[in-house]
């Protein structure tokens, strides 16, 4: 049994005005892509048939999600892997690595194209199986050119390896049994942002609790639910429920209960934590008995794949007039070069942000004390700590996302010294959230604004809630 490995992973927004390019991207090849730890699995999954098992690694590309991947890198990338692919010879089945909402500058279904390139290679007679983030986008066509699908179960996402051990072991359950599934898919009309949607919370706690059942109905091997990813503007962007089985009428039935169940919930997703404009969150920040305050600036997260530079943020907290407040971060590659050139200790004049992402706010002047400066991390390049009346704002040279204590601690900053920190997230990482006393969502605008119905869609398939909310859909007969 030969099965071949390989993919790319990577969640772009077509509302980012920045493309991300090669350089942004991970790329595994040979043996490097079986040994670094994204298949830990795959010894005990050879050991779990008695057929001998060879995993041939071909090409994976990653990156953290951002703006629209650049033409010419998905090409070479893609060159890379059916190249791979070619030279790997005979395959039996194929396993493919892919997130699901990749953006490709000039394309529409990306992950389709990559999958049917693969399929000219491998032909037909092989598997191929396809594991995805449950925030990817998925087509009627991208699950007709694949043999099987699963995703992700949890958001936030706890269970990432378990997913793609369970692409392979169906892959390799179906080699060994010499059986084809084929793929069902409903498109469910709705646009979720993962905030709205965390299955730690009713109701996609329900609806995944749903799956394994399904799972074990007679004729099905995988019931798979999408919330998608709504910072797209594609056809294919919205919800979807995906089911694969042998038994064709049993996965459409399957579908078609999952979906009806997902769009009757529709209006029941909600924040976990309490939510209002920039200024309602300030004041109910500084009004709380606690601290820290953290106060996500969600409209502009780059772990949505927004750029991070919309000052409006800032501009509200010096305009409120907040007298304790860590601002985490502002990629700002002239302000950082100002703070550098003038040092520690010394007083600047700057303009920050609004020089990327020029939609949602212009660069905003400020006089500040520069506190600190630390030199060049490979991640984030330079960072600088200005004190700018109440404010502690952070600026780095890169796109960077605080994530966790230790990103503070390297600039020197204890939030927990602090009453209000603007993160620039949707919901807090787990460190964080254990770190906040109160935690706010902040809807703000930007790439990654909450407020679909804000967004500039043009190439969505409409009618879709909640763009159109007086939409009527039924999922039987789809
Ligand atoms: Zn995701």
């Amino acid at each position: 049994m030969r099965i071949a490995i390989g993919g790319i992973s990577y969640e772009g927004s077509n509302f980012s005005p920045i493309p991300v390019g090669a350089n942004d991207f991970v790329v595994r090849t040979g043996g490097d892509l079986l040994s670094c730890g994204r298949y830990p699995f795959l010894d005990d999954l050879a050991r779990s048939v008695d057929a001998p098992v060879e995993f041939v690694p071909t090409l994976h590309a990653r990156s953290g999600p951002g703006g629209p991947l650049e033409r010419a890198a998905y090409e070479a990338f893609k060159r890379g892997f059916v190249k791979a692919l070619a030279a790997a010879g005979p395959v039996d089945g194929l396993y493919l690595d892919l997130h699901g909402a990749l953006f490709v500058e000039g394309m529409e279904d990306a992950e389709l194209d990559w999958a049917l390139a693969a399929r000219r290679v491998v032909g037909n007679a092989c598997l191929i199986s396809a594991s995805m983030d449950l925030h990817g986008n998925i087509s009627p066509a991208f699950a007709q050119a694949v043999d099987m699908l699963t995703a992700y179960r949890t958001a936030p996402h706890a269970d990432v390896i378990e997913t793609r051990q369970r692409a392979l072991a169906l892959l390799i359950g179906c080699l060994e049994r010499r059986e084809r599934p084929t793929v069902a898919q409903v498109t469910v009309p709705v646009l979720l942002p993962g905030e709205r949607s965390s299955t730690a919370a009713e109701p996609a706690a329900a609806l995944y609790a749903r799956l394994p059942g399904v799972d074990r109905r007679a004729g099905i091997l995988d019931a798979s639910l999408f919330m998608g990813f709504a910072w797209s503007d594609e056809p294919r962007t919205s919800a979807a429920v995906t089911v694969t089985g042998f038994d064709r009428a049993a996965q459409e039935r399957a579908a078609a209960e999952l979906a009806q169940a997902l769009w009757d919930a529709r209006t029941d997703f909600s924040y976990a934590v309490p939510f209002g404009t920039i200024d309602d969150c300030i004041h109910q920040a500084l009004a709380a008995g606690v601290a820290p305050v953290f106060i996500s600036d969600a409209g502009d997260n780059p772990t949505a794949g927004a750029v991070g530079d919309v000052p409006l943020f800032l501009e509200r907290l010096l305009a409120l007039d907040v007298p304790d407040a860590v601002l985490a971060a502002i990629p700002d590659r002239e302000a950082v070069a100002v703070c550098m050139a003038a040092g520690e200790g010394s007083e600047v004049s700057l303009t920050v942000g609004g020089k990327l992402d020029r939609r949602h706010g212009p660069p905003l002047p400020v006089a500040g004390h520069v506190e600190r400066l630390v030199m060049g991390d490979p991640e984030t390049g330079s960072q600088a700590v200005v004190r700018v009346g109440g404010v502690r704002l952070i600026l780095t040279e890169r796109r960077k996302a605080f994530t966790e204590l230790a990103d503070f601690a390297a600039v020197g900053i204890d939030p927990r010294a602090h009453k209000i920190v603007v993160v620039k997230l949707g919901y807090l990482f787990p460190e964080l959230a254990r770190t906040a006393a109160l935690a706010l969502l902040a809807l703000s605008p930007g790439v990654s604004d909450l407020e679909l119905t804000r967004l500039p869609y043009r190439r969505v398939r409409r009618p879709i809630y909640p763009l159109d909310p007086q939409m009527e859909w039924q999922a039987m007969g789809k």
